[in-house]
C-alpha cells in the first residue's frame, strides 16, 4: 500500500541540511526596504510568533521603538516535547536562552502583561507599570485550562499514572516516566484523551497514542495492554483524509475509539476518570462554542473509567487577560475564548492598529509553529501598510503543518490550509502527505528544529 522511499539515508541527510534552514528562507526577508517611523510598537509575548515579529520588525523599521513583553528567560521548543514524552529526545535539546533571539534595538520587558486597554492603547504589566502603544502585536499563545477538569492539576503529571505532553517540558519528562511505569507493570489500561476546544498542535494527542503503541509493541506484551482513545466529537483531526486515516489505523492497532466523551473529572488516588457524554446533538467541531459553564453542566450522562495510565489534554483558550479585554471575539465561533482577527489579514476585526499572530488567534485551524512561519510575513507586510495608510497587501492561506508521528520511526508530513475543505498543501515534491515514512520522521527528528529557530530569527 505504501509507496517505496525515493531517497536513501545519505541523500536525505544531505538534502536535509538545506531543508532545515536555507530553502525555507524567502529572499523578501533579506531584501525588503525599511520604513522610517516614530511609532511605538508593542509585541505581547516572545514565543515563536512574538520573537519572529520582533526580529522582522527590527529589520524593517528605522527610528521607532519596539518593545517586546516576554517574562521568560528560556525559550522552549514545544514541538520537541512529544519526542521527550516518547523517550526519544533528551529534554535539554528543547531549550535555548531567549537572549539569543531578542534582536539588538528591541526593548525587552521581562514581565507579564496583566491587562489591555485597547480604546486607550495602553498595556498594564504585572508589576504595575504601563506601556502605551501606537501599534500592538498580540502573540501570547495559549492558556492551558487544566482547572476545568475537576481534580486535575498540572502538578499531578507524572504521579498516579497521569501524563500530559502539554503541561511543560517537565511535564513531558514526567509523562515519559509515567508511560514507562505503566509499561514496567506489564499490563493494564491506558486512556488517551482529546480536548473539546481547539488545541495547539492538534496532532499531539494522537502522536502520544501512536508512540506509546510503539513502546507497547516493543515490550513484547502488546496483548496485555488495553488502549482507549476518548474523543469529544466525531472527528479526531480537522483534515478529512488524515481524520479517516487515523481512525482506521487506531482500529487496526486495537485502540478502542469512543466518541462524544470529554474528560470532566479525575480522581488520581483511585486512578479513575469521569467522562461526560456530549453527543450527538451537541456534536463537536473545532468551531464549536464551548464556554466554561458548559464544562460544569449538571445532569449530563457521565461514565467512570478505571485506568493505569491516562494522557490528559486540557481545554485551551486565550489567556484570561486577553479574554477580559475588548480584543476578544465578541460573537461567532471564537466568542469569549480567542483573539478577534481577520483570519486572512491577521488584523484585528475592530481595532485596526492591532494584529494577532500564533496560537492566540480565533481561526478554524492554525495552532502550530508552522502556521507562525506562514503568518509572520503577512503580519509584517500588513502592519507596515497600516503604518503608511496603505491597503493591506498580504493574505494568509491558513497554512498549517503537522508531522503526524504514526509510530516511533515513522511519520507523515501533513500540510494543509483553509481552502477546499482543508486540502493538502504539500511543500516538498518528494513527500506524499498520505504516505507515512522514515523520511518524514527524520525531518521531525532532525530538520524542523533548525527551521523553527530560523523562523524565530525572522529569517524564514
Ligand atoms: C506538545 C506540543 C507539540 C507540538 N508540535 C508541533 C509540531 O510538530 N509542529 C508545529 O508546527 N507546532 C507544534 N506545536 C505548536 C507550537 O509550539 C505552537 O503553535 C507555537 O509555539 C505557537 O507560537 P506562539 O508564539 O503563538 O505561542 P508560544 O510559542 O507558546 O509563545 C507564547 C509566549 O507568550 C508569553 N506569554 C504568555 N502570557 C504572557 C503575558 N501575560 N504577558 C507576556 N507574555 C506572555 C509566553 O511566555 C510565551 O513565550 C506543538 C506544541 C506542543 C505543546
Amino acid at each position: 500500500m505504501h509507496k517505496p522511499l525515493l531517497l536513501n539515508r545519505r541523500e536525505l541527510l544531505k538534502l536535509g541540511t538545506g531543508l532545515g534552514v536555507s530553502s525555507l528562507i524567502p529572499l523578501s526577508a533579506v531584501s525588503a526596504n525599511t520604513l522610517q517611523t516614530q511609532a511605538h510598537i508593542v509585541i505581547l509575548g516572545g514565543g515563536a510568533a512574538g520573537m519572529a515579529m520582533a526580529n522582522r520588525l527590527a529589520t524593517r523599521l528605522e527610528g521607532g521603538t519596539i518593545t517586546l513583553v516576554e517574562p521568560r528567560e528560556t525559550h522552549h521548543y514545544q514541538p520537541g516535547w512529544t519526542l521527550v514524552a516518547s523517550g526519544v529526545w533528551q529534554p535539554d535539546k528543547t531549550m535555548r536562552p531567549n537572549a539569543q533571539f531578542v534582536p539588538r534595538g528591541v526593548k525587552w520587558v521581562r514581565e507579564y502583561a496583566a491587562s489591555i486597554d485597547a480604546d486607550n492603547k495602553r498595556i498594564s504589566l504585572a508589576n504595575g507599570a504601563t506601556l502605551n502603544y501606537d501599534y500592538l502585536v498580540v502573540a501570547t499563545g495559549i492558556q492551558l485550562n487544566y482547572h476545568l477538569i475537576e481534580g486535575m492539576s498540572p502538578t499531578l503529571v507524572g504521579q498516579h499514572g497521569i501524563g500530559s505532553v502539554y503541561a511543560s517540558l517537565d511535564g513531558a519528562i514526567r509523562t515519559n516516566q509515567a508511560i514507562q511505569t505503566w509499561l514496567d507493570h506489564g499490563q493494564g489500561k491506558g486512556i488517551f484523551t482529546a480536548a473539546p476546544t481547539p488545541v495547539k498542535c492538534a496532532g499531539a494527542p494522537m502522536k502520544m497514542t501512536f508512540t506509546t503503541l510503539s513502546r507497547l509493541e516493543a515490550s513484547g506484551r502488546r496483548d496485555a495492554f488495553d488502549v482507549e482513545y476518548m474523543a469529544p466529537g466525531t472527528s479526531l483531526f480537522s483534515q478529512p483524509w488524515v481524520n479517516e486515516f487515523v481512525k482506521q489505523r487506531f482500529d487496526e492497532q486495537g485502540v478502542t475509539r469512543r466518541h462524544h466523551y470529554r474528560l470532566s473529572a479525575i480522581d488520581p488516588q483511585a486512578k479513575q476518570a469521569e467522562f461526560t457524554f456530549i453527543g450527538p446533538e451537541s456534536e463537536f467541531t473545532s468551531h464549536h462554542q464551548l464556554r466554561e459553564a458548559e464544562f460544569r453542566r449538571e445532569n449530563q450522562p457521565t461514565v467512570i473509567a478505571d485506568y493505569d495510565f491516562i494522557h490528559v489534554v486540557p481545554p485551551m483558550s486565550a489567556h484570561d487577560f486577553i479574554k477580559q479585554s475588548a480584543l476578544i471575539a465578541q460573537d461567532g465561533p471564537f466568542r469569549g475564548e480567542w483573539l478577534d482577527v481577520d483570519i486572512y489579514t491577521m488584523q484585528h476585526n475592530r481595532y485596526p492598529d492591532v494584529f494577532g499572530i500564533g496560537d492566540v488567534i480565533g481561526a478554524p485551524i492554525n495552532k502550530t509553529a508552522a502556521s507562525v512561519k506562514a503568518q509572520a510575513p503577512v503580519v509584517e507586510a500588513n502592519l507596515l501598510a497600516v503604518m503608511q495608510g496603505n491597503p493591506l497587501p498580504a493574505r494568509h492561506t491558513g497554512y498549517t503543518s503537522c508531522p503526524m508521528i504514526t509510530g516511533i520511526g515513522k511519520a507523515m508530513l501533513v500540510e494543509f490550509g483553509y481552502e477546499d475543505n482543508f486540502a493538502f498543501m504539500p511543500s516538498f515534491s518528494f513527500i506524499d502527505p498520505t504516505d507515512e515514512s522514515w523520511v518524514t520522521w527524520v525531518m521531525k527528528d532532525r530538520m524542523l528544529q533548525p527551521a523553527y529557530y530560523a523562523v524565530l530569527a525572522g529569517q524564514a
